[in-house]
């Protein structure tokens, strides 16, 4: 048992020895791998110590990188800018560089045809793709039908070329347009006339011939030569003229209806040297071709269309003449109130309120000639008598405006027709415009406005962005000077201002005045009385009445759409604009309008009980001998030529 005693004491110190030996290689292990951790740290850090100064610089030439791109960027603006408003800097006397372009003759005679395409085709081809549309069925063109076939494709049915003389195989038609009788009357579906009318001496004459080939409802594309070289050589015998876009406009509007006529001009100055040294397209660069300065008119465009329900001048004169010749009966009376708002010219005309004071002669003129002038009061006396006289004509006008009195009565005088002012008293002798009026001079007229408004209007909200439109320069102005109300609205400006016409319309005077208020102070710009735009003064009203021309009838105080007002504010707006009237003018009052032709039953009791003789509205018709006095319908009147205002004449009477 002894032994047995021994053997464990031994064994015991040798597993000591061993624990001690584990647990020593064990603390080396940990401390090596501690150690090895420790390094592995250090060598991260390191790494990122390293790496942070890189990270840096990578991010420093990233900034730079960014700073170079915006400045590039600022330098391509800037450049776009320069290209878009060419720059207005004052080259120093006498460092000029003329370069190639010191020389008295040309550098091509031949408008560049031999370097490449003339300039003005750049403008005429992007006119005729523009309307490539109208280009069809039968087409006429001048010279040659290359631009027919280019641009009318499959859509031309019959090409027909014109040309002034013979020898051209390609020729359908020979032809001076000017004394072109041979040609029939409503042929042709699309004229092309690219650079023709300024070898024509007697416009006018050639403007009637391509009126009257149209078709009804035809459309005549054509361009003219604004500044340019006549060029002699080829010619020289022919050149007559250069247009502007205002020369061409009227002359076209002697002949086409002017809402008919769509015209614009093209090119720059550079545009312009580079055609008169007979350089080509490919000399310049599209942006310079593209830039549109309105003091250089190189190149003119239009585009006018006939009518659809155009009526020929000589049948029109025909048939009134008939309408006059044919014997009268009682039954067959048949009398038409015009409607007319100024006579004036303006720079924009939403409401085609004007006619210019040539043209109102011009109708004067004719209802001399055609028709039976009458007074307002003596039609009312012939209709209660059942006498009304066929072929009747009565002269009104509605508002009130200052030009009526300066303008229109002494041409009223000059043909002896008698006429009827309705005036709005509330506007009369008053500081500010008519509120459609100061519309127009906000939103209309050239000049910066805000880009975009939020308005409270009678509890909605309204809302509107200008952007583009923000800005509204005088090329702008002019190009949309025939845009009117009940077309779509080329800009954001067109649409504001319908938008807003809308909502003033039904709105009491007062709100209308705040609201209109709100939007001076928006667009940053105070209420300026236009003088063209004014109201008459009490001066000029009694000064309007005097004599025994012109009648003076009440048109309400401040021009409201009665018909959505209680009846007691209809009564009022209307008593009180005859007492007012007849106030100012000493003398009874006994003719009345509806402003914007609005009414009800309601109104027309008012005004029937008011002792007024008679009323007009705005409806379009004819005046019979069963027209009821207190709906006396009118034609409104715009600022048509004498041959439209025959034409139409002719076309009611022919009814
Ligand atoms: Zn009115």
């Amino acid at each position: 048992m002894a032994d047995s005693s021994e053997k464990p004491a031994t064994h015991m110190r040798i597993s000591i020895n061993k624990v001690r030996t584990n647990i020593w290689k064990h603390v080396r292990r940990q401390a090596v791998h501690s150690l090895l951790v420790l390094l592995r740290n250090y060598l991260r850090g390191l790494a990122l110590l390293i790496k942070r100064p890189r990270l840096a610089q990578e991010l420093v030439a990233r900034e730079q990188r960014i700073r170079e791109l915006k400045s590039n960027l600022a330098r391509e603006r800037r450049k776009i800018r320069q290209l878009k408003k060419p720059e207005r800097r004052q080259t120093p006397i006498g460092s000029v560089h003329y370069g190639d372009l010191r020389r008295l003759r040309p550098i091509s005679q031949k408008f560049g045809f031999d370097r490449g395409k003339p300039i003005d085709r750049y403008y005429i081809e992007n006119f005729l793709a523009h309307w490539s549309g109208d280009i069809r069925g039968r087409v006429l063109e001048i010279g040659d039908n290359s631009y027919t076939q280019r641009y009318g494709g499959s859509r031309v049915k019959v090409s027909d070329v014109l040309n002034i003389a013979e020898g051209n195989p390609q020729t359908t038609i020979v032809a001076d347009l000017t004394r072109a009788d041979h040609i029939p009357s409503d042929t042709f579906d699309c004229i092309i006339l690219t650079q023709t009318l300024q070898l024509i001496y007697d416009l006018r004459s050639a403007v009637q011939t391509l009126y009257r080939i149209l078709k009804p409802g035809g459309v005549l594309l054509a361009t003219f030569p604004g500044i340019t070289q006549t060029s002699c050589r080829e010619y020289g015998e022919y050149y007559c003229w250069a247009f502007t876009q205002l020369s061409a406009r009227r002359l076209f509007e002697e002949t086409f209806p002017a809402d008919s006529i769509g015209i614009e001009a093209h090119g720059n100055v550079l545009a312009v040297t580079a055609f008169v040294h007979g350089l080509a397209v490919e000399e310049l660069r599209k942006e310079e071709l593209d830039y549109h300065d309105p003091d250089y008119e190189f190149l003119i465009t239009l585009r006018a269309v006939k009518p659809e329900t155009a009526l020929s001048q000589g049948r029109a004169i025909e048939r009134l003449r008939r309408a006059i010749l044919r014997p009268r009966s009682r039954s067959e009376g048949k009398a038409l109130i015009l409607l007319y708002h100024r006579v004036a010219e303006l720079r924009s005309d939403p409401w085609s309120l004007a006619v210019s004071s040539d043209r109102f002669a011009e109708h004067l003129d004719v209802i001399r000639q055609y028709a039976l002038p009458l007074g307002l009061q003596q039609l009312v006396q012939r209709l209660l008598d059942g006498e009304l006289p066929d072929q009747s004509v009565v002269v009104t006008f509605d508002d009130g405006y200052a030009d009526n009195l300066h303008i229109a009565k002494p041409l009223l005088e000059r043909y002896d027709i008698p006429a009827t002012v309705f005036l709005t008293t509330g506007y009369i002798g008053h500081e500010r415009g008519f509120w459609w009026d100061e519309l127009d001079q906000l939103l209309l007229q050239p000049g910066t406005l805000p880009e975009s408004i939020y308005l409270k209007i009678n509890e909605s909200i309204y809302q509107q962005d200008l952007g583009e439109a923000a800005h509204y320069d005088e090329d702008a102005a002019r190009r949309y000077r025939n845009w009117r109300g009940w077309q779509d609205a080329p800009t954001a400006r067109h649409s504001m201002y319908i938008s807003l016409w809308e909502l003033l319309r039904p709105l009491a005077e007062g709100e209308r005045r705040q609201v209109l208020d709100e939007l001076l102070t928006w667009a940053g710009t105070e209420s300026e009385n236009r003088p063209t735009y004014r109201p008459l003064s009490l001066e000029e009203a009694v000064n309007l009445a005097q004599g025994e021309l012109v009648e003076v009838g009440a048109h309400t105080v401040t021009h409201p759409f009665l018909s959505t007002l209680s009846v007691a504010s209809q009564r009022s707006e209307i008593l009180d604009s005859k007492a007012n009237l007849e106030e100012i003018l000493d003398r009874p009052v006994t003719s009345f309008s509806y402003p914007y032709g609005s009414r009800s039953a309601e109104t027309v009791a008012i005004v029937r009980k008011a002792r007024f003789a008679c009323a007009c509205s705005t409806r379009a018709e004819l005046v019979r001998p069963s027209t009821p006095r207190f709906r006396l319908p009118r034609v409104h009147v715009a600022d048509w030529d004498r041959e439209e205002f025959t034409r139409r004449l002719s076309r009611w009477f022919s009814d």
